[in-house]
């Protein structure tokens, strides 16, 4: 993805809020609360709506709409209470729900690999692959959409924010599961019928703006592209392939043409 550009209350008092926060925290006397306080200046609405807008409103980490019940959350991919110096970086915040924001998954969790390279992937860092480290697969017995991974960084992620609910976070693997079975039915009229709203419908699902949006693009983008030839469906597995060549794999892109 593509970060949009840093917001202007960042570009005129990142620096400032900075220098403030390792005041505070180098006077002996400053209380938890002036900590906090100059600590959470990043927590602006200008941020967040910003942040908001470039992950349309879906969670960087599990791809949920972060709905009206629950606000969001402005989240430090390098926790700001180990990296401080990058609390008030733009390329450092992302949008997520509070769920995959809390103690129970990413919280401070911050591991890194033997080279102290992050294990986690950054969703904004387009250099990075997630299918190559994600897989996004579909039991047709359990009626399952599972995220797994498929080496070490991927296991991270999906142990960190529990994507197959094995420690506890059923409600996640339930709703996107019954999303994706939707869109497996619609595929099968769309394959049956042609109906072209059936069609539109499963072109939209592999927008990014969509809830699981990864899945679509795994179980539904190659069939529209290939089977129903369509130009939009071509165009924008062409996009991704380009980008990763994980999902250019499986999507088979050599055979598109
Ligand atoms: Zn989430």
């Amino acid at each position: 993805m593509q970060r949009s550009p840093q917001p202007d209350i960042l570009k005129r008092l990142a620096v400032k809020w900075l220098n403030k926060l390792q005041q505070v925290k180098a006077n002996p006397i400053s209380t938890k609360r002036q900590i906090d306080n100059a600590t959470n200046k990043y927590n602006h609405p200008e941020v967040k709506n910003d942040l908001k807008k470039m992950f349309n409103g879906k969670c960087a980490y599990c791809e949920s709409k972060v709905s009206v019940v629950d606000y969001g959350a402005i989240e430090h991919f390098r926790p700001k209470s180990l990296y401080e110096y990058l609390t008030f970086e733009w390329n450092n915040l992302l949008y997520s729900c509070n769920i995959c924001n809390s103690g129970n998954h990413k919280g401070t969790n911050f591991p890194l690999d033997v080279n102290g390279n992050p294990l986690l992937i950054d969703p904004s860092d387009d250099a990075i692959d997630p299918f190559l480290h994600l897989s996004f697969s579909w039991d047709e017995v359990a009626k399952l959409a599972n995220i797994d991974g498929c080496d070490q960084r991927g296991n991270t992620v999906t142990e960190i924010f529990d994507f197959n609910g094995n420690r506890g976070r059923k409600e996640l693997i339930k709703k996107r599961s019954i999303h994706i079975k939707k869109l497996l039915t619609l595929l099968n009229i769309a394959l049956n019928t042609s109906d072209m709203q059936a069609i539109q419908m499963l072109k939209d699902s592999c927008q990014t703006s969509e809830e699981y949006s990864a899945f679509a693009l795994v179980h539904i983008l190659p069939h529209l592209a290939h089977h129903f030839r369509d130009p939009e469906a071509i165009a924008l597995l062409e996009q991704i392939s380009k980008r990763s060549p994980a999902y250019a794999a499986l999507a088979r892109f050599e055979n598109l043409s």
